[in-house]
């Protein structure tokens, strides 16, 4: 932000990072409240991004905020099956489209609720995807929402910049591997982020270790992690490393997520409550 800007961009007449930024940014459904917006990002598919935003979805609406998840994974939407609600479950109103709740009463939305074939794929161009993501923003009618997790598209391509620019994001969580880590995709992302000025929370390492339920004893079945190393790099914070855990893949497939017992997020958690209130979107 420039020193001379006023924080007031009506009567301000510098053009500093903090403008483009509210300028691009999509105004929510008049029916909406949201106070947080967090970004679960990962530099590529299949690391745990979807499951860490269902955990931390799952551990915020436990310590009683109301709390919602908007899947902007469009091509590899996976939310909805963790919690099992599927398709026909979004109802409309002069309002916008009515989010459906999860069994503990977290609001979702998702392109998977929307279609009817969850097996067709999502051919479709960067630019009709980031609308779709814009008006899961704009034409749907979230309720009070203390805290909406973003199950961001993974890479730093056109569709994540979009959402990016059109959603007031507070702070990112960057979730990768032990093996990702060692590439140049981690740092991209949380480059990428840095670029936009949007705060990163934190570094999340999935997959970080199984625990032999035999012997007790931990193995690094992806190798070592440099995950340390590289939150120290760019001044980070590590807030969890997630063992591989059956039982979690489990509960995704069978749509129960809401039932588990896995306290490997609590600290993340515990950061997300300290985040200063963000005034109204
Ligand atoms: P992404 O959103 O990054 O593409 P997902 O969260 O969909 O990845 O995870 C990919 C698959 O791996 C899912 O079936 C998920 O249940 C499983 N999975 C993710 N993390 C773990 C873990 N720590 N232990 C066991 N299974 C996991």
């Amino acid at each position: 932000m420039a020193e001379e800007c006023n924080h007031q961009c009506s009567t301000c007449s510098v053009n500093c990072s903090s403008r483009e930024r509210e300028s691009l940014t999509e105004k929510q459904n008049d029916a909406s409240d949201v106070k947080h917006v967090i970004g679960i990002v990962s530099g590529k598919g299949g690391v745990g991004k979807s499951l860490v935003t269902s955990m931390l979805a799952v551990l915020m609406q436990r310590r009683g905020y109301r709390t919602a998840i908007l899947d902007a994974d469009i091509t590899g939407p996976s939310i909805p099956k963790s919690f099992g609600i599927g398709t026909g479950s979004v109802n409309g109103s002069e309002l916008g489209m009515i989010p459906p709740r999860t069994k503990t009463g977290i609001e979702v939305m998702s392109l998977n609720l929307l279609i009817d074939d969850e097996a067709k794929p999502v051919v479709w161009r960067g630019p009709i995807i980031a609308g779709t993501v814009k008006q899961f923003w704009t034409d749907v009618a979230w309720n009070d929402v203390d805290y909406m997790f973003v199950d961001m598209p993974p890479g730093t391509g056109d569709v994540p910049l979009t959402v990016f620019q059109s959603l007031p994001v507070d702070g990112i969580i960057v979730v990768s591997s032990p093996q990702e880590l060692v590439s140049l995709i981690v740092e991209k992302a949380v480059n990428m982020a840095s670029l936009m000025n949007i705060p990163v929370l934190g570094l999340i390492e999935n997959y970080s270790y199984f625990k032999c339920p035999n012997c007790n004893t931990e193995h690094k079945i992806f190798g070592e992690s440099n995950i340390e190393k590289l939150a120290e790099a760019h001044h980070l914070k590590v807030l969890a490393k997630i063992p591989i855990d059956p039982a979690l893949a489990k509960l995704c497939d069978k749509g129960i997520i809401e039932l588990m017992d896995c306290n490997a997020l609590d600290a993340a958690a515990d950061l997300l409550e300290k985040l200063p209130a963000s005034e109204k979107k």
